[in-house]
């Protein structure tokens, strides 16, 4: 994707308005404009990059430095009893916006969001197996 057509590349270049809460060389923040509560933020790198997999690791760095001191501001003002730092890969998993990002979603006891985490169980020998093989891909 161009970074023209990419509106968080457009928020990162100035050519369109947000509600910025952190910005330095390589990482800005920002209020997500359809918040699942007030206060739930967007951490972006400012390089382009569509997914989490695809993003140099010098960007996700700059971004981890950050993450947690964005975080602790959110729970300190909005006085969330917990949050959710989620970052949406794919359309499958949620992703709107092909800019790689990071939701700070504060959390209420009783919010509603996110009930359902349909945990499975492997059968016998599986974990394993599914263990071996993606250590394989990471040589
Ligand atoms: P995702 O579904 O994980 O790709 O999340 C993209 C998020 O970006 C959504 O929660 C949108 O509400 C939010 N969003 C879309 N456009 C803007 C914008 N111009 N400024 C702030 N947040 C936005």
């Amino acid at each position: 994707m161009k970074s023209s057509d990419c509106i968080f590349c457009r928020i990162v270049a100035g050519d369109l308005p947000a509600a910025v809460v952190y910005d330095d060389p390589q990482v800005v923040a920002f209020l997500d404009t359809g918040p699942i509560q007030p206060g739930h933020t967007l951490v972006i790198p400012k390089t382009h990059a569509d997914t989490l997999h695809t993003c140099p690791p010098e960007s996700l760095q700059a971004v981890s430095q950050v993450l947690g001191r964005i975080a602790h501001a959110v729970v300190k003002a909005t006085q969330c009893d917990g949050y959710n730092c989620l970052c949406n890969n794919g359309r499958v998993a949620g992703q709107s916006v092909d800019h790689v990002h990071f939701h700070i979603i504060p959390r209420f006891a009783g919010d509603g969001f996110m009930q359902n985490w349909p945990a499975q169980s492997y059968a016998e020998g599986q974990m394993g197996r599914m263990a071996a093989e993606i250590k394989k891909k990471l040589e």
